[in-house]
């Protein structure tokens, strides 16, 4: 039945998607007068129509949306603009913070259309671990949790200090108090919840963290809901076919090796088993969020584009008025849009130059290749202003010979592990949160060669816990490529290594040491409830400290990989793109990891990217609607 209703969604958005087809003829007549190197100016002169008719279709959304089908150009207020379409809001990218801003705006009486660059919905979103950081969500009570704005205020301040306008008060007071409107919006339109309620804060020790129930997902999503368009996602690339819960990942890395992870293991397994029992296709993680959305989006009845980058933003004065798409052939399409222009167009991940210039390497990220930062570009030449861009979602990664980096979580948490830099001494807490371990390999290599480090495991590690690295790529392939190196001792192995044996031998006796006391004198390795999350409570005293004793010994490279990026556009608590004078610029909204995240430099819980990303997409789409109730109130 509900299969059904969706796939009448589909049928109905093509059919809207039809109905803009004569704009499309439009939009190859601007391409046929480019090529014919028409003077914009004579152009404009044409469609030069009183501005009193411009005034009326926005007074007038029904009005305009009639317009829009039935013409294929008309006149922008105050200037002579040819478009080929008319929207209220423009809605470019097709991961969290876009389809959040689509469904806030739609549902707020906007007439939204949805760009996105490349041939595959979703973004990173999709692919990601599908968490978000919610602090005071509704279900906390369920679940026997209080939770408090200024608990999380608080907490937010601890955890990320004063980073500048990205992380206001302003902006940290929005998200927080904005959650509970988003979460019920999108459950009220089919979204189902789930609380991750043992995923702790990554610093649940500092004032205001908690050990857990900040973080919710996506249930497990039958993506067959979604009919042929499910095949158009990321998810279904690069997704996990699994219906896995981020908040049962860490049992699952232990599966075999524990009652609780067996019991978990089995879990997912009759789950699965399930879904295909009755015919569904489940999902979890990313790919149930945004498969969830995507239904969303199409219940709604918004048009989605693909292949349709917005190149530009179209301005009058100092207002942005619509903006500029490229199709692959080069054709250009103006879109006027009447609210507004919402880049939700992901970050800069696989942009080298500006990862060399920014970073100082040219990035390991496990992001999608569509993460290329056009949209930030589109929103400079805008005349936005920027922060926070020498900064990542950074982790550890693994290199693979054949594919993308590994993003290393478990691995280096649980017991009988330690990092260490090419010289052979560990440099961080290995337990620590991703973006932390990212930040010290980065620093720490600017005193001693640590990109690539190595990850050393003992025999006991590799029987215990699930390895990511080694289900993506083969050990055989990992050996040749010189990426996992193994040997008998250790010191053959720091051999192998490159390093001094006595230094690596040296590092490990003073760790095994540690294991014995359960005190990690050099780092505080697994003194926190997060530390904890990926351990093995078998292990005592401290079940992140097991020693380095039997062998084989293997080590992995590590690099500085990351989620994606997070700095870009500096936007405001309504998520209005502040230029380099520090004023609103009117009509342009960006939010996820277009902007300067409100995280600052930091990563306070699990899913503090797609969190702020769906809040912020709804706050930019929320005060769009102002402006165009504003136009027609005027
Ligand atoms: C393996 C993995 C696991 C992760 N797990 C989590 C997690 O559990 N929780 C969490 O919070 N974060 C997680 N992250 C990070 C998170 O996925 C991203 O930070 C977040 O999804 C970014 O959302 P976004 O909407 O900003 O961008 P995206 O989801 O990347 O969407 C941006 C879209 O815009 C498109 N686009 C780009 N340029 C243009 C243009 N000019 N015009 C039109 N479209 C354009 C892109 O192709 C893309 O589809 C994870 C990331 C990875 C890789």
């Amino acid at each position: 039945m509900a299969e059904k209703a969706a796939q009448k969604a589909t049928d109905t958005t093509k059919a809207s998607a039809k109905a803009t087809a004569p704009a499309k003829a439009g939009a190859s007549k601007t391409a046929a007068s480019a090529k014919a190197g028409a003077p914009k100016t004579a152009a404009s002169a044409k469609a030069g129509a009183p501005k009193t008719a411009a005034s009326k279709s926005a007074a007038s959304k029904s009005a305009a949306s009639a317009k829009t089908a039935a013409s294929t150009k008309s006149a922008a207020s105050k200037a002579s603009i040819v478009w080929d379409e008319e929207v209220d809001l423009l809605v470019a990218g097709s991961g969290a913070a876009a389809m959040s801003a689509a469904i806030a705006g739609k549902d707020a009486g906007l007439d939204v259309l949805i760009v996105e660059s490349t041939d595959k919905w979703g973004g990173t979103t999709a692919i990601s671990g599908g968490g978000l950081w919610m602090p005071g969500h509704p279900l906390m009570e369920k679940i026997g949790k209080a939770d408090s704005i200024e608990d999380a205020l608080a907490y937010m301040e601890a955890s990320i200090g004063d980073v500048g306008p990205a992380s206001s008060i302003e902006r940290r007071r929005a998200y927080l108090e904005t959650i509970p409107e988003v979460f019920r919006l999108l459950e009220r339109l089919g979204m189902r919840w789930n609380v991750a309620k043992k995923y702790p804060d990554y610093y649940p020790d500092m004032p205001g963290g908690m050990a857990g129930g900040r973080s919710i997902e996506a249930k497990p999503y039958n993506a067959k809901r979604l009919g042929e368009w499910f095949q158009k996602s990321r998810a279904a690339e690069g997704g996990v076919p699994l219906p896995l819960l981020s908040g049962e990942t860490y049992l699952i890395t232990r599966a075999w090796s524990s009652f609780s992870g067996f019991v978990q293991g089995a879990k997912l397994v009759f789950r699965t088993l399930g879904g295909l029992i009755t015919g569904k296709k489940l999902i979890g993680l990313g790919g149930a969020y945004a498969g969830n959305l995507m239904e969303i989006v199409k219940k709604l009845e918004i048009p989605v584009r693909l292949e349709s980058p917005v190149t530009k933003v179209i301005k009058d004065g100092d207002e942005v008025v619509g903006a500029e798409i490229t199709a692959p052939d080069g054709t250009v399409t103006r879109i006027r849009a009447r609210a507004g222009v919402m880049l939700g167009t992901g970050g800069f991940a696989h942009k080298t130059e500006w990862r060399q210039k920014f970073h100082g390497i040219p990035g390991y990220s496990s992001a999608p290749q569509g993460d290329l930062g056009t949209g930030i570009q589109v929103g400079i030449d805008a005349g936005a202003d920027v922060a926070l861009m020498d900064d990542a979602w950074w982790g550890a990664s693994m290199p693979t010979p054949n594919g993308g980096p590994v993003f290393i979580l478990n691995e280096r948490s649980d017991p009988f592990s330690i990092m260490v830099d090419q010289e052979g001494r560990r440099f961080v807490n290995e337990s620590t949160s991703y973006v932390d371990v990212g930040h010290a390999i980065l620093e720490h290599n600017k005193h001693v060669p640590t990109i690539p480090c190595w990850l050393i495991v003992d025999r006991r590690h590799r029987r215990r816990y699930v390895f990511n690295g080694l289900l993506m790529a083969k050990a055989e392939d990992l050996k040749a490529a010189g990426i996992m190196v193994e040997a008998d001792t250790i010191e053959e192995l720091a051999v192998r290594l490159k390093m001094d044996p006595a230094v690596l031998r040296a590092t490990v006796d003073r760790f095994n040491g540690f294991c014995k006391t359960g005190v990690d004198e050099d780092f505080g390795r697994g003194n926190t409830e997060y530390d904890r999350y990926y351990s093995d409570p078998r292990v005592k005293p401290n079940p992140n400290l097991g020693p380095l004793e039997k062998g084989p010994f293997q080590a992995f490279q590590i690099v500085p990989g990351d989620l994606g990026t997070k700095g870009g556009l500096l936007t405001d608590e309504h998520a209005r793109v502040i230029d380099t004078k520090g004023k609103v610029i009117p009509g342009l909204y960006a939010a996820g990891n277009t902007t300067a995240s409100v995280m600052g430099r930091t990563y306070p819980g699990a899913g503090a990217t797609i969190g702020p990303a769906t809040v912020f997409g709804y706050l930019g789409a929320r005060h769009a609607a102002t402006r165009v109730k504003g136009a027609a109130q005027a």
